[in-house]
């Protein structure tokens, strides 16, 4: 039975809790078509800018692109053909492989971030106000929700600790072997610099 019939969702605890996430997905949507009409621009294309501008140039390739994205290659390639077109991003050819090429940000592609990803803060402004104690119920249960929507892949790229080969339990508790360091619920990382796949 739906859990979008009104009388299930009510009458069951589990299907309001998916109702409301399915309610808080509608809110990164509507918040970044915001910013997107603003610069006249997707919301996938304000997606792609602010991604190539905070990770590194392996993962700017239209394959690991679409992959992220969970959007076709071609789906990609035009989204990056548009923001050159408007001198948003440049292309360096892989000098191995002249049909494979890494995205960089023009400087009006940076101010495009600069001026966009803060498209989340109505939600940063009350999770800051959240009880220590609740964020970390919130983090555990979040961090948990990602790791097995990635397991049974409805979710691809995933850089967080669970799937790094840096990983590790020590006496029970998480552990990060190349930092060396325990890691508390709230260390965990869904999306770290130095991942690398298990
Ligand atoms: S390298 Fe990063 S992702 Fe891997 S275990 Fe350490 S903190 Fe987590």
């Amino acid at each position: 039975m739906s859990l979008f019939n009104l009388e299930n969702q009510n009458a069951n605890l589990d299907n309001k809790i998916v109702a409301g996430l399915e309610r808080l997905s509608q809110v990164f949507r509507i918040l970044l078509w915001n910013k997107a009409k603003e610069h006249s621009l997707s919301p996938i294309q304000i997606q792609l800018l602010i991604f190539i501008q905070h990770h590194s140039a392996d993962k700017t390739t239209i394959s690991y692109l679409a992959q992220e994205f969970n959007f076709t290659k071609p789906t990609i390639s035009d989204a990056i053909k548009v923001l050159e077109q408007k001198k948003l991003i440049k292309k360096f050819t892989d000098s191995n492989d002249t049909r494979s090429y890494t995205i960089q940000l023009t400087a009006s592609g940076k101010k495009i971030v600069t001026e966009t990803e803060n498209f989340a803060n109505p939600l940063t402004i009350i999770i800051a106000k959240t009880s220590e104690a609740d964020k970390m119920v919130l983090w555990q249960n979040i961090s948990n929700l990602i790791i097995q929507l990635n397991k049974l892949e409805v979710i691809s790229v995933q850089r967080t600790c669970f799937n790094c080969k840096h990983y590790t339990t020590k006496n029970k508790t998480h552990f990060c072997n190349l930092l060396n360091q325990k890691l508390e619920t709230q260390d965990i990382r869904i999306d770290c610099g130095e991942f690398e796949n298990a």
